[in-house]
């Protein structure tokens, strides 16, 4: 039985139904949605997509959504299967005319056919215009050259020369591929990026400034969570997600966004092991398609995929993937190759040369990573590889006082608003960088060594009004003395309270 036979059925319970379903295509949403938009005002419904309450794929997915009372939207396809499957069980719908169940409240019989243009605009969902139309997302004019996109991170990030300069390169390099058409058969490879360098040397901050700098999303996630689709622990596509999410659920943008994947250097391959490697070159192998660029179904506002989440399909093909990790042991792999070479040949040299070599990790090469662990094919997906140095004492002094927002800069904010001057000598700096440098992780611990002595003084000083200004002194930060504090209008004095 075909539904046209239906057809003034339909249009009489369609007439009758008109102020019912004007009202159901206003608030419309779908049903993941419906529950957290319940408290937004029915305007923000019309930013999100529907998504069909049978099948839950949303509206983009499934095609044009049919809306019924109690905010619920379903896909022709499923109302259609409704049909069929009503048809199919011998149930005719002369029957239900009989019975006139075509007339009890909220039902009502559609012709599908007849909803290809024929509804009244008043039935209808404002579409989103696509975004390319008004303003691309990714505007190649607007993307800075590299030259700007380093000046930028060096108002933040402190060091790292090579890395600011590879960085800024493959990123423009990146946004240019995505703006590229592709009809002279040209097509630039992506420049995923593959970090190498100690903790605490500023991996995660440059990703992260530049995420800021360039005003894309940005989804930083930690490879230890992640297993192999089905085992325990996070599947790989669940770092699709979660740029989504950070995307405001916009899948073009998402699309343009970067995901930084820490401690990458924790999938490598489990050496000396008989059990299944679940959690290292399966996750490997795992993220081949995602680095090469594919269409993702991945779940809406959650981080699994279960039958009640709205799923949508992501595009990784211009997501710019950046890996990043500590590689423990790669100095070891390096110097064993480099120490072979050295000792073959009429160049033979000394084999301990390389012993006390500081910056050996910047002579690292894939092969070298290959050997820790990482498999070909995804070292194959990463051609940008670049390594970051420790940062030296003097970085480390850098890093308190230079940066937009330097710790040392924090500080002088705080005590000002007790309008108390905060100073520090260039010794007491210096000290505080010995004394993070020892705890070897980095500009990490430049925090925690300077909170252990601001505290008395954040304690202490606002006890007193007469205070103008605090001067940290080495001997203060060495615990041998104690800060200069001068009183308004009076000398500098040593304040042994503090
Ligand atoms: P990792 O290399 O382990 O990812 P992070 O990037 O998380 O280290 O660095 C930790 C913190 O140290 C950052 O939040 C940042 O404040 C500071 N930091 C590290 N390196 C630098 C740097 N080169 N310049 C400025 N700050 C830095």
């Amino acid at each position: 039985m075909s539904m046209n036979d239906y057809r003034e059925v339909t249009g009489e319970e369609e007439s009758k139904d008109a102020p019912q379903n004007d009202k159901a295509v206003t608030d419309v949403s779908g049903h993941a949605e419906t529950s957290a938009a319940s408290s937004e005002p029915a305007d923000s419904d019309q930013e999100y997509e529907d998504t069909c309450y049978i099948c839950r794929r949303p509206e983009h997915v499934a095609g044009k959504m049919i809306h019924i009372p109690n905010k619920i939207s379903i896909c022709q396809d499923c109302m259609q299967k409704t049909f069929d499957s009503m048809n199919g069980s011998g149930f005719s719908m002369d029957d239900m005319m009989n019975m006139n169940i075509g007339r009890m409240p909220n039902i009502s019989m559609i012709n599908l056919s007849d909803l290809q243009g024929t509804l009244p605009n008043s039935q209808r969902l404002k579409k989103k215009k696509p975004k390319e139309k008004t303003e691309p997302v990714i505007d190649i004019k607007k993307v800075p050259a590299p030259h700007k996109i380093k000046a930028a991170l060096d108002d933040y990030v402190i060091g790292q020369e090579h890395a600011k300069k590879v960085m800024s390169v493959a990123v423009y390099n990146h946004y240019k591929r995505v703006a590229s058409d592709q009809q002279d058969g040209v097509e630039i490879e992506k420049s995923n990026m593959l970090m190498i360098g100690p903790t605490g040397c500023g991996k995660t901050y440059l990703v992260k400034t530049l995420a800021k700098l360039l005003d894309v999303p940005l989804a930083i996630t930690d490879a230890t969570s992640l297993t192999e689709a089905g085992y325990i622990g996070d599947d790989i596509e669940s770092v699709v997600s979660k740029l989504l999410a950070a995307a405001d659920n916009d899948v073009e943008r998402a699309e343009h966004g970067i995901i930084f994947i820490d401690e990458i250097d924790k999938i490598a391959k489990k050496r000396n092991t008989n059990q299944r490697d679940v959690s290292g070159e399966s996750v490997q192998q795992g993220m081949l398609k995602l680095l090469e660029g594919a269409e993702i179904e991945v779940p809406v506002g959650a981080s699994s995929k279960n039958a009640m989440v709205p799923m949508t399909m992501v595009n990784t093909k211009n997501i710019l993937f950046i890996c990043g990790g500590a590689f423990p042991d790669l100095e070891e792999i390096i110097r064993e190759r480099l120490n072979k070479t050295a000792s073959i040949g009429f160049n033979a040299k000394l084999k301990d040369e390389h012993d006390k070599d500081e910056n050996l990790l910047s002579q690292v090469t894939v092969e070298d990573v290959r050997k820790f662990g990482m498999i070909p094919e995804f070292l194959g997906r990463m051609p940008v590889m670049f390594t970051l140095e420790a940062l030296t004492e003097d970085a480390l002094v850098r890093i308190l006082r230079e940066p937009k927002n330097a710790i040392l800069k924090q500080y002088e904010k705080l005590l000002a608003m007790d309008e108390v001057q905060l100073l520090f000598d260039d010794e007491a700096l210096r000290v505080i960088a010995q004394k993070a440098k020892e705890k070897k992780v980095g500009a990490r611990a430049l925090r925690a060594v300077i909170e252990e002595f601001m505290l008395d003084i954040m304690y202490e000083i606002p006890k007193d009004d007469n205070i103008g200004t605090v001067t940290i002194t080495k001997e203060y930060v060495e615990k041998k003395g104690s800060p200069l504090i001068t009183m308004r209008g009076s000398a500098r004095i040593g304040c042994g309270a503090v």
